[in-house]
């Protein structure tokens, strides 16, 4: 009797994992369908200075279906790093912010504002990357100082010599690097003083923390002190209310985004964030 039960477990699991194969696969179909469709989209969040400004924004990309409505960047990224879907879509985004830095620099309202674009694991990793930053720039016309690469930690377990080259050489082209989710990947201190970092964004589950008056506080605090004896610029990312904005001043940290100055929205919307 237990035998058959077993079996007929066996069965059941075998239909839910076949079920969620096949879920997973008709997901990346209509990613795929809908990025070569062109209708993933880029949107903008502000980020912003201690005045008030509007120095820059971070690129989000932005996925609606026609059936499955809005999916979130956390479920279609990974997928797409998984399938190589990354490369393409990848470059697509990258050259996206380009076009979009060049029709700012434009406007005299627009024109020293920077873009952060978000960058993979399995695009810094490809042999292709750094020619095809380069040609994106080149086709696009876009000035590579008013460019941001972000990057995770988790990206350099394994390959750090390669990808450091790699981010040397874009550097000497000038564009910068930020180090995205500080604190929350395989954190090695050794990687903060040999990769070429611009920026180090503060991520916000430290943020969050902030408020208990606990660990988030302190762990915020050793972050921003830490960057500045390292002459790196600080971004807090996920910053929802005064009494965070406040402390991060407090302590030395002039740039942040976050849902109290404006979540991401279509580029065409982004210019009213420049009061
Ligand atoms: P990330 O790069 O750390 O981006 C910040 C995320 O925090 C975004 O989520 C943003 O919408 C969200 N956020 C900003 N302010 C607040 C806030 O005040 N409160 C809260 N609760 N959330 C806030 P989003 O857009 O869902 O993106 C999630 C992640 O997906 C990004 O995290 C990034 O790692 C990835 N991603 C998004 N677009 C791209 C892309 O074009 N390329 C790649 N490789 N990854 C991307
Ligand atoms: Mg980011
Ligand atoms: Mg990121
Ligand atoms: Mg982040």
């Amino acid at each position: 009797h237990a035998k058959s039960t077993g079996k007929n477990k066996l069965c059941v699991y075998d239909k839910a994992m076949e079920v969620a194969m096949q879920e997973r696969l008709a997901l990346e179909h209509d990613l795929r369908t809908d990025f070569h469709a062109r209708r993933l989209q880029m949107y903008l969040q502000p980020q912003i200075d201690s005045d008030g400004r509007t120095v820059s924004a971070e690129a989000l990309l932005r996925w609606s279906h026609a059936t499955r409505g809005d999916v979130p960047p956390a479920q279609f990224i990974p997928l797409a790093e998984a399938t190589g879907l990354i490369l393409p879509l990848g470059e697509w985004v990258l050259e996206t912010a380009c076009r979009q830095l060049v029709a700012w620099a434009c406007n005299p309202r627009t024109e020293a504002l920077t873009l952060s674009v978000n960058i993979s694991v399995r695009q810094l990793h490809d042999l292709g990357f750094v020619s095809c930053a380069l040609d994106v720039l080149r086709r696009t016309g876009a000035n590579p100082s008013r460019l941001v690469l972000e990057v995770t930690e988790s990206l350099f377990a394994e390959n750090i010599e390669t990808i450091i080259e790699r981010m040397m050489l874009l550097r000497e082209r000038g564009i910068r690097f930020a180090l995205d989710d500080f604190g929350t990947g395989y954190s090695s201190l050794s990687y903060l003083q040999r990769m070429p970092l611009d920026e180090i964004k503060i991520d916000r589950s430290f943020i969050r923390g902030i408020q208990e008056g606990g660990r988030g506080a302190t762990i915020t605090r050793m972050i921003i002190s830490l960057a500045k004896n390292l002459g790196i610029k600080t971004v807090a990312e996920g910053v929802e209310t005064s009494e965070q904005k406040d402390f991060l001043y407090r302590h030395g940290c002039f740039h942040y985004q976050g849902y109290i100055c404006g979540e991401a929205v279509p580029p065409e919307d982004f210019v009213a964030f420049l009061h």
